[in-house]
């Protein structure tokens, strides 16, 4: 049998991940990590999908080891859409080695379960992504070898929509008769204003709100 563990945000990409990983495996748990995002409402809504799914949600809490050692707009004041302070051609959003630490987590967690291969689903994209380094193929590739070596078992980093732009995801969703739950069920927001949209919860004028607003059009107009 084999099982996958989804790191679930409680956002849009995460979401569909966990559709994908419905779909992919026989057993699928879900994880959620608390880091200090100003905002933890979206861990609501990570705990709502897993609901909705029912699938087993575990929470780990690692808020004072990342807030009290990294810079971000996530994590303290300030503008999202400046500079990050430690790298000027980076968004203040920026969590330094953020998918690092959370694949970590999530693969110690698969392997105090006893997985002997150890199946991972997180929602990494290079194609609309804010520039973040560790979004990428390469750095995904290298994370799965190193956690590979470092548990002394397979361990395998799924990322389905690496290639994906935000309308295809809507398209995943809408494939699998899941978008009124993804409209419902997710926040993507910076600012955590759940208000519903069409194309979802948030506050419109954030770059995460600003990236699905734009991805949920340009999927409405490749429908017609
Ligand atoms: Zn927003």
């Amino acid at each position: 049998m084999q099982k996958a563990y989804v790191l679930l945000s409680g956002g849009q990409d995460s979401f569909v991940c966990l559709i994908w990983a419905l779909k992919k495996f026989d057993a699928v748990e879900t994880v959620s990590i608390h880091y200090g995002q100003r905002h933890g409402v979206e861990l609501r809504y990570a705990g709502l999908i897993a609901k909705h799914f029912g699938v087993k949600h575990t929470l780990y809490d690692i808020d004072r080891f990342i807030t009290s050692m990294a810079d971000s707009t996530l994590l303290h004041e300030g503008n999202h859409n400046e500079s990050h302070p430690q790298a000027a051609n980076l968004p203040a959003s920026f969590v330094p080695n953020r998918n690092g630490i959370f694949l970590t987590v999530i693969s110690n967690h698969a392997f105090r379960n006893n997985e002997k291969r150890i199946n991972l689903v997180i929602g990494t994209c290079e194609t609309d992504f804010s520039g973040y380094p560790d979004c990428r193929d390469t750095y995904i590739k290298a994370k799965a070898l190193e956690l590979s070596l470092g548990l002394d078992r397979p361990v395998n980093i799924y990322t389905p929509l690496m290639w994906k732009n935000k309308a295809q995801t809507f398209q995943m969703a809408d494939n699998a008769g899941k978008l009124p739950e993804l409209i419902d069920l997710t926040l993507t927001c910076y600012s955590a204003i759940e208000k519903v949209n069409a194309w979802g919860r948030g506050c419109g004028e954030c770059p995460a709100c600003k990236l699905r607003e734009k991805g949920f059009n340009e999927y409405l107009a490749s429908k017609q």
